[in-house]
């Protein structure tokens, strides 16, 4: 009855397209029963970590994109976008007019800078903050728009998932993934105990990552370096980490947890001497409890334990 999805992806333009180094796109053409989408799907994000290479990898990629973007799934898509802007991100409200407008009527097409966007000097501050908050956009630099009569910036927003494709698409394969709940014993670090759906989550958050932080994650990797790079979180727990390093890498206020200011290493805020991005930002993130929740945690019982040792001896004088 249902064609396989593939055969209802047209390649638009021969090529992919590459304008900055930074960012590569496969054009498409999504046909659906009554609808049909035309656009960039990104296949490198730096920013994201999303990075794919192979002609499969693509292919299963636009497959997954594909069924993510289908009309069915908008109004879904929609309402935990409001959620998202009514809860957590209240106070943006520079940044929400842009996505109210790439986001209008749930046309997910090229929006010109010039004329379409919220009159903004800065709008390309607020294209990186939506990325920031997970959103996946295309950038034209060169498009005829109809109106300003000549090439303008064109954007486009994707309505897929915030970040969750950067999850879906990480190289943990399903054999290293059950490798590494298996060596964690399925204990949710956050809570500090078992919990059935834990997931791997990367100690370094993404959002600091760039293209030198290309992670591979070989089915055989050594039990200590797992340790060393992954901690087991809930599904939930990992969204919240993400939208905590975001906020720490938008504003240098690093995260906490039940709003204890305790660090094992800096203080409350991002250490400027280390760059925002890049291998060398991960020793930014030590000390702060969504890095490591094991070694925040029994440094914190040490602090009890020193309290404890403390008050011993003061009785006994
Ligand atoms: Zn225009
Ligand atoms: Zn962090």
């Amino acid at each position: 009855m249902d064609d396989p999805p593939e055969k209802k992806i047209v390649f638009a333009e021969h090529q992919e397209k590459h304008l900055k180094a930074s960012e590569r796109y496969i054009p498409v053409k999504f046909k659906y029963a009554d609808a049909y989408w035309e656009g960039w799907v990104p296949i490198e994000y730096r920013r994201s970590g999303l990075n794919i290479k192979t002609d499969e990898e693509v292919l299963a990629y636009l497959n997954h994109v594909y069924q993510m973007m289908s009309p069915e799934n908008i109004p879904a898509w929609r309402e935990r976008q409001k959620q998202y802007w009514q809860t957590n991100a209240a106070k943006a409200t520079t940044t929400k007019a842009f996505f109210e407008v790439l986001a209008e009527n749930n046309q997910f097409t090229w929006k010109c800078v010039e004329c379409r966007l919220p009159a903004n000097p800065n709008w390309a501050r607020r294209i990186q903050d939506l990325k920031d908050r997970g959103y996946t956009l295309a950038t034209d630099t060169k498009r005829y728009c109809h109106l300003c009569k000549a090439n303008k910036t064109h954007v486009m927003l994707l309505p897929l998932p915030r970040g969750e494709e950067v999850a879906k698409y990480e190289t943990i394969s399903p054999k290293l993934r059950k490798r590494i709940i298996r060596l964690f014993e399925s204990v949710d670090v956050f809570e500090g105990s078992k919990k059935s759906h834990c997931l791997p989550d990367h100690k370094f958050p993404e959002i600091r990552w760039d293209g030198n932080v290309h992670s591979e994650n070989p089915d055989y990797m050594p039990e200590d370096e797992i340790r060393q790079k992954f901690q087991l979180l809930s599904n939930q727990r990992n969204l919240q980490k993400r939208e905590v390093c975001r906020n720490c890498f938008q504003t240098g206020r690093r995260g906490s947890v039940i709003g204890l200011p305790i660090f094992y290493d800096g203080g409350p805020l991002w250490d400027e001497k280390f760059p925002k991005r890049g291998l060398e930002a991960e020793q930014g993130c030590v000390g702060c409890p969504w890095y490591d929740m094991a070694r925040w945690r029994s440094f914190v019982n040490g602090l009890y334990a020193a309290h404890i040792e403390s008050h011993l001896h003061k009785t006994e004088s």
